[in-house]
């Protein structure tokens, strides 16, 4: 999982799966090169003053990929691996992503080469406050609007909210998404990466004819969306056989009860410690035996090595880019069905949207609204590419990034190139 072991870099693998797409689309090589070129990229070197009185210095980024169909979403991470490379193609996936679920945003994506662990909350508040302040100049309600990623949570959106605002001289709650629902966020938010991979995973099994009840699931990475991908679909019935963070894992054939792996984490920290189980290593995880796998942590673990000892028949993508080129095709030759990234996470992106809605409306929706309308956009999107992927003889992925290139080509048309 270091970036080291990694053959290719996020962007590559974001470019290859473009490429494979682009072969079903009739573009010529310069709409191509348009859809691949990021718009913009910013890179920023920062001080912060830590609590030791000390001045450190921090590098963060943000891009945008494509203003073509709105504004740009797409969140920030906090993370020591962090390079502009990875933003890069994490923007250009976002892209694809908002396209794919039709909401009228462009990709993006930010930032920061930091572990935010080894911060006092007094120094993350302080790096936030500036990184919000160095990529002012592309942040707005109307032009870029950040959200959570690894390593950041609702309160770093908070923070970036109040920053922008004190700039400005009025709040401005719509400029980030994934805020703490007391200045504007939204029912359901956090929840909802995570909630959107269980009715796409659902959906995917009831194809594939495995029935929650005899289903088993294993989940890598207890975060924002591996603890809840992992919790409904738990609620839905389904065997949670293994759960991992980035300490390790841990493994219960029988199952696992995880609402009580949640409070022993909150307690622990980690879920490594939870003794009901075995303690299995990241790799162990993805290989275990199992019929659903939901990849929740960071890109590029199921690679060439470890894809053919994976035994899942489905690989619902819960985190962005977790296959690589090679492994995915290893899979897709054991006759594995993947529900993409791009599709599978949207659920996050979707209700961002729903609350960026109500932030410019100042009109609050109910979480049953947010759910029936996150259920209904999963859903409908899901068929889609499923019918397309069938008609096309295509894999999911490549059935999605069709769909998803084609509404973007359709609006450079519909708008011309400027001048
Ligand atoms: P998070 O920081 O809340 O959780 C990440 C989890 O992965 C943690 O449990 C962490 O311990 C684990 N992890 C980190 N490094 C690991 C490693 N080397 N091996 C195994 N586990 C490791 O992050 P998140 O928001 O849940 O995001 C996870 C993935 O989902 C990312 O790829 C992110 O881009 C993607 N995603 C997130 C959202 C969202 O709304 N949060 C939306 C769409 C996609």
């Amino acid at each position: 999982m270091t970036a080291t072991k990694r053959r290719y870099s996020a962007s590559d693998v974001a470019r290859a799966q473009f490429n494979k797409a682009v072969r079903y689309l009739n573009l010529d090589s310069d709409m191509v090169e348009y859809l691949v070129t990021p718009k913009r990229e910013l890179i920023v070197h920062f001080p912060v003053v830590m609590d030791d009185g000390r001045i450190r210095m921090f590098t963060g980024y943000r891009v945008h990929h494509s203003t073509v169909k709105g504004p740009t979403k797409g969140g920030i991470r906090y993370h020591p691996d962090v390079t502009l490379d990875e933003v890069r193609a994490l923007a250009m996936w976002m892209t694809w992503k908002c396209a794919l679920v039709n909401i009228p945003y462009g990709g993006a994506k930010g930032g920061v080469q930091v572990d935010p662990k080894q911060l006092t909350r007094n120094e993350l508040r302080h790096l936030t406050r500036r990184y919000a302040t160095e990529i002012s100049i592309l942040i707005s309600p109307e032009g870029d609007v950040p959200a959570p990623d690894v390593g950041t949570n609702p309160e770093v959106m908070a923070w970036i909210m109040d920053t922008y605002s004190m700039h400005r001289g009025y709040s401005t709650p719509a400029v980030v998404t994934g805020k703490p629902i007391s200045i504007g966020g939204s029912q359901g938010r956090i929840e909802a990466t995570g909630t959107g991979v269980m009715f796409t995973a659902l959906e995917a099994m009831r194809h594939l004819r495995l029935d929650p009840n005899n289903t088993r699931v294993a989940v890598q990475g207890f975060g924002n969306v591996g603890s809840v991908a992992a919790l409904r679909l738990w609620e839905q019935g389904c065997k949670i056989v293994a759960i991992s963070d980035v300490n390790g894992g841990i493994y219960a054939a029988r199952g696992l009860n995880v609402r009580d792996v949640l409070r022993h984490q909150k307690e622990a920290g980690t879920v490594t410690s939870y003794n009901e189980a075995d303690a299995i290593d990241n790799t162990e995880l993805l290989t275990c035996d199992c019929d659903v796998l939901v990849p929740a942590a960071l890109e590029g673990v199921i690679d060439e090595l470890v894809a053919p000892g994976v035994k899942a028949r489905l690989i619902a993508e819960g985190a962005n880019g977790p296959c690589t080129i090679e492994g995915e095709d290893i899979l897709l030759d054991k006759g594995a069905t993947f529900i993409p990234d791009i599709l599978c996470n949207a659920g996050g992106v979707t209700v961002s949207y729903f609350e960026w809605v109500q932030d410019l409306q100042g009109f609050f929706w109910t979480e049953n609204e947010i759910v029936d309308r996150l259920r209904r956009i999963m859903l409908e999107n899901f068929h889609a590419v499923w019918e397309t992927a069938l008609e096309k003889r295509i894999d999911m992925r490549t059935a999605a990034y069709t769909l998803a290139i084609g509404r973007v080509v359709e609006a450079i048309n519909v708008r011309g190139i400027y001048p």
